[in-house]
């Protein structure tokens, strides 16, 4: 696919990656609308970047349903759909502490299944339905994790992040008979907010595991976001843009 002129949706695009997937986008020619959950991040980044956006929770059925409606009806079907938002809300599975013993929490389990599970599969259900309605033959990027694999206080985010993957390949066979591709970017530790909130002990640690000795960057992640997109034989598969290293 060129970029050139494409309309890009960027789910959670008010900061951090998906903010970083937009403006790459549109510095490619292509022209990007984010979705996010804060108006402030949406203001922020028109200013800075002339970029538009909407408030869209994207776990919410009828909101997401609304969202893409409008969007179709105003300027068409995307051509690209970055399935970008996503959250954490780590917790132990089991904890014991002194006589105590904590269950991880349902309202942590329910919380990141919502956004992280949920939000992809509407958001790339409604997109798909736009595209195949309009003969679009566009792509679907979903943002997975080095965490799919399984990851330490994390059941919850492991949980959607391989079940994102899953998706992934089962929506490739799906949709390819209506030209649509779909592929999975699994980052590792990236420079971000998020990255940012792990204790700075622990953070040490993790990059000793990191081959190539540092955190990525934004730009690294959104430069495989280009690939998936360009490359027209990509499709039901998961890129691992982590610096080599497993967890
Ligand atoms: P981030 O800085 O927290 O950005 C995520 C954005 O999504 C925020 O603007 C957030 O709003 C928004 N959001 C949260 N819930 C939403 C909802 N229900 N509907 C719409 N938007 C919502 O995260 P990031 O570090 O850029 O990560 C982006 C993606 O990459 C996520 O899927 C994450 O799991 C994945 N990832 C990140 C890393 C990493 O190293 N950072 C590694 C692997 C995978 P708020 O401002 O309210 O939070």
């Amino acid at each position: 696919m060129d970029l050139k002129g494409k309309k890009v949706i960027v789910t959670g695009g008010g900061r951090g990656m998906g903010k970083q997937f937009a403006v790459d986008f549109m510095n490619a020619g292509a022209k990007p609308y984010v979705v996010d959950v804060v108006q402030e991040s949406l203001d922020a980044l028109k200013a800075e970047t002339g970029i538009d956006g909407k408030i869209l929770d994207v776990s919410k059925e009828a909101d997401v349903e609304a969202f893409f409606n409008g969007y179709a009806a105003e300027f068409g079907a995307p051509d690209i759909l970055i399935n970008n938002a996503g959250i954490t809300a780590d917790a132990l599975f089991i904890k014991k502490k002194g006589d105590d013993i904590i269950k991880f929490p349902m309202s942590n389990w329910d919380k990141v299944i919502a956004v992280n599970l949920t939000g992809v599969f509407l958001c790339a259900r409604e997109a798909a339905y736009h595209m195949v309605k309009n003969n679009v033959k566009g792509v679907i990027i979903n943002i997975s994790s080095i965490s799919r694999s399984g990851n330490l206080g994390q059941t919850n985010y492991t949980a959607t992040k391989s079940g994102v993957v899953g998706m992934t390949v089962t929506w490739a066979k799906e949709l390819s008979r209506y030209g649509i591709r779909v592929g999975a970017i699994a980052p590792g530790y990236i420079n971000t907010e998020m990255v940012a909130k792990i204790r700075p002990e622990v953070l040490g640690k993790i990059i000793e595991q990191i081959p190539v000795g540092r955190l990525g960057e934004m730009a690294e992640i959104s430069s495989t976001a280009r690939f998936i997109a360009e490359n027209d034989f990509f499709t039901g598969r998961v890129i691992e843009t982590d610096g080599g290293m497993r967890i």
